[in-house]
Parts: structure tokens; C-alpha cells; sequence
């Protein structure tokens, strides 16, 4: 949530490459938060509660995941009586189970046969998206988002195609070469873009130079030459840390680029 207009907020989200939804606070929305400086980070459960305020660098992994565990957003309908265990292994994300217990139900007639049809399709779309994800991730080369959802696959799908499909690529991944290429450019990459988050340009363009030359020909070192022009270009170098200004905008500030 931005205090600003659209019309800054936008340029500044695309030229980041931010896939995340931003809102623009016009109703005094941060106030009622009790927001008194940014960035100020909120983690609200699935009932609507504030469970953990706080600055972004300060929740743990472990914290969202624990809310992440109440969270189930395609299978957000009420099993059936017959199907609670089912519901039970859905809710625990063990997808291979559910599926095999429910090609296991037989002799389902009426309401029953129709909410085993939905909930198997549920499953089966459920994993077509997320092989889909896969399949997307890998054509833009994005090896290591292709890769935690691979791993994903094969621990939700354990014990049924779909995981062992998922098992299967990522196996044939770990001995390409090229695979193993991007996906470590890929990581210095992602580190440089930590570095940026914490206005440290100058070792990030550090960074990011290593990994033009010595990751040369990866989807990482293509973006770290966009990255090093963008730093170039907003003279991220001539950041002040001590500006307000500077801090304010996350960039250099007019001031400071003219210096
Ligand atoms: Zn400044």
C-alpha cells in the first residue's frame, strides 16, 4: 500500500518488474493502521486478524508459513460427510494422498458422485496450474521459481503421477549442466537484488558485473545488464544514504543526481 498516486507508483513498479499487487491509500487507511513509518509490514490471517506487524526484514519464514498452513484457496468449500478424511489430507497439502483415497471411493451415487467429480477435478486442475507455473518459469529460463515448485510438486503429489512426474524433471534438471548454470547465476542475481533492497547500489553493481562476464549467456546475466543500465541511468551510484530525500523515493533524489 503506496500513499502515492498511480501515476508514480506505476512507472516505479514496472521499471522494478514488482509482480505484486500495490494499492493506493486514499482513505486514510494507513492511519487506521496506526502507521507511523515505512515500510511497515502486516501479516493478517485467513479470519481477518493482524497476527504480526513489524518491519518486512523482521518476520520469519516460519511465522508466514504458519498462516500459510490455515490458507487453502482453491478448496475453499465445506467437504461432504463422506469426505472429511479427504478434506483432512487436502488441508495438510497431501494431494497425492486425497487423490488416491478418492479413486478409492466407489459405489457414489447422486450428490456424493458429483462432489467426488468436483473435488477430483479440483485436484487435477490444482495441479495443472502449478505444472503449468513450472512449464512457464522454465520457457523464460527462471530455473529457480521452475524448481521450488517442481520440489513442491513432488512432496504434495508424493506417491502419485503427478509427484513422481515432478520428481522426474527435477532429477533430469540436477544433471543438465546448463540447468545448473542458470540456476547459480540466478542466485547472484537474486543476492544483487537483495543488496538493492538495502541501497548498497555500488556492491550490487559489483555483483551484477561479476555475472555478465563470468555467468555470460544465462536469463541472470541478461538481467543484470538491464540492472546495471538501470543503475546507471537513475545515477544509483551518487545515492546518499544519510538523505531523507534519497531514502524517501528508494532512488537517488534530484539533488543528489546533480551532484
Ligand atoms: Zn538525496
Amino acid at each position: 500500500m503506496s500513499d502515492e498516486s498511480p501515476g508514480t507508483i506505476e512507472p516505479w513498479l514496472k521499471q522494478k518488474g514488482a509482480a505484486y499487487a500495490v494499492a493506493v491509500d486514499g482513505g486514510g487507511t494507513s492511519a487506521k493502521y496506526g502507521v507511523s513509518g515505512i515500510p511497515d509490514a502486516f501479516l493478517i490471517g485467513p479470519d481477518g486478524k493482524i497476527v504480526w506487524q513489524g518491519h518486512p526484514s523482521n518476520v520469519t519464514e516460519k511465522e508466514i508459513e504458519a498462516v500459510l498452513q490455515k490458507v487453502c484457496v482453491r478448496f475453499d468449500y465445506v467437504f461432504g460427510a463422506k469426505f472429511k478424511a479427504i478434506e483432512a489430507k487436502v488441508r495438510k497439502k497431501d494431494f497425492g494422498g486425497a487423490a488416491a483415497d478418492l479413486a478409492k471411493m466407489a459405489d457414489l451415487s447422486g450428490n456424493d458422485a458429483a462432489e467426488a467429480k468436483r473435488i477430483s477435478d479440483d485436484l487435477e486442475g490444482f495441479a495443472k496450474d502449478k505444472q503449468a507455473q513450472v512449464e512457464e518459469a522454465a520457457k523464460s529460463r527462471e530455473y529457480a521459481e521452475a524448481v521450488e515448485i517442481l520440489a513442491e510438486l513432488g512432496k504434495q503429489w508424493k506417491g502419485h503421477a503427478v509427484g513422481a512426474a515432478a520428481d522426474e524433471k527435477l532429477k533430469g534438471w540436477k544433471a543438465d549442466a546448463a540447468i545448473q548454470k542458470e540456476l547459480k547465476a540466478g542466485q547472484l542475481f537474486a543476492q544483487g537484488a537483495g543488496l538493492e533492497e538495502k541501497f548498497q547500489f555500488a556492491q550490487a553493481a559489483g555483483l551484477y558485473t561479476q555475472i555478465t562476464k563470468a555467468h555470460a549467456g544465462t536469463r541472470a546475466a541478461e538481467k543484470a545488464q538491464e540492472a546495471l543500465d538501470r543503475i546507471q541511468k537513475e545515477a544509483l551510484l551518487k545515492f546518499d544514504p544519510g538523505c531523507g530525500n534519497c531514502k524517501k523515493a528508494g532512488k537517488t533524489c534530484p539533488k543528489h543526481r546533480s551532484k
